[in-house]
């Protein structure tokens, strides 16, 4: 089906889900209509999924065996999955030379790993229905990088060539798969980026947003969770079935430049 489809259910799955762009998503998406599992490491996500009206699974994504065992649970509950949102995420700052390597880990597993796997376990599911999305939340940081964020940066440059492959390899299956690529966005993540940076740099609070954050935008804001829910709702739609292999800045204009 081509063009403005008439809307239709679907299972989706979305990590990352107590808080910020996560919880924006599983809102959005139950509020279409969809079956939603959202998983989360932090049991705080029961609760937020539960009042969604989403199903809550519990998992640590930086392990493999639980990635495999939330779209077993997906598929359990909903008899499928449609759409797969890796959304989950964590930052760390310091620079490269006392980075440490835990973190660096924990990251690129969380991160990186985490969202192939979940790919990988959710495939067979797409290739059968010949309908699938993946949609994944990388960042501006896909794009360019920014000093002491080595990790993170790397996790989210590997992101775009996942997404690009699973594009490559979806494309006669039904399946898309596509990467939106924000600026800073009004979550606990960004909020403890300003509280560290305040501190680093001996700054102001709201300092750190006009000076640091807001330096490269041209919409001089931090943007909303729900306009990223916005956007993972179109590409998650049938309107969007040939719109795949690509990244979709919603950054204020940040690399305009
Ligand atoms: P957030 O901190 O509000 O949400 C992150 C979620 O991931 C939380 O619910 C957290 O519990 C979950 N999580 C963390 N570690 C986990 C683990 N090991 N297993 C399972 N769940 C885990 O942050 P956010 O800002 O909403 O970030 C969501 C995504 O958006 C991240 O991938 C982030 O990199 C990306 N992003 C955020 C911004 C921003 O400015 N906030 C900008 C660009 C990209």
């Amino acid at each position: 089906m081509t063009g403005s489809a008439t809307f239709q259910p679907r299972v989706a799955l979305v990590t990352g889900t107590t808080s910020g762009i996560g919880e924006a998503v599983v809102r959005h998406f139950c509020e279409q209509g969809h079956q939603v599992l959202a998983v989360d490491f932090n049991p705080a996500g029961a609760e937020v999924a539960e009042r969604a009206g989403a199903v809550f699974f519990r998992a640590d994504l930086t392990d493999g065996e639980a990635c495999k065992a939330a779209v077993a649970e997906a598929i359990r509950r909903f008899g499928r999955v449609d759409i797969l949102v890796n959304n989950a995420g964590i930052q760390h700052v310091s620079p490269i030379e006392e980075f440490p390597e835990a973190k660096w880990r924990q990251i690129i597993d969380l991160m990186l790993t985490a969202p192939f796997l979940l790919t990988q376990a959710a495939w067979p599911s797409m290739r059968e229905n010949g309908w699938g999305r993946v949609i994944n939340i990388a960042s501006v940081h896909a794009q360019v990088a920014s000093p002491g964020k080595s990790a993170y940066i790397s996790a989210k440059h590997g992101m775009i060539g996942l997404t690009k492959t699973a594009a490559l390899e979806g494309g006669a299956q039904g399946i898309t798969a596509n990467a939106i690529c924000p600026a800073y966005v009004k979550t606990p993540l960004v909020d403890n980026q300003i509280a560290d940076q305040a501190k680093m740099h001996g700054m102001e609070e709201q300092a750190v947003i006009e000076q640091i954050m807001l330096k490269n935008a041209a919409v001089k804001r931090l943007i909303e969770p729900a306009e990223v829910a916005e956007l993972v709702a179109y590409l998650a739609s049938d309107s969007a079935g040939a719109v795949t292999g690509s990244s979709w800045n919603i950054d204020l204009g940040w690399t305009a430049q």
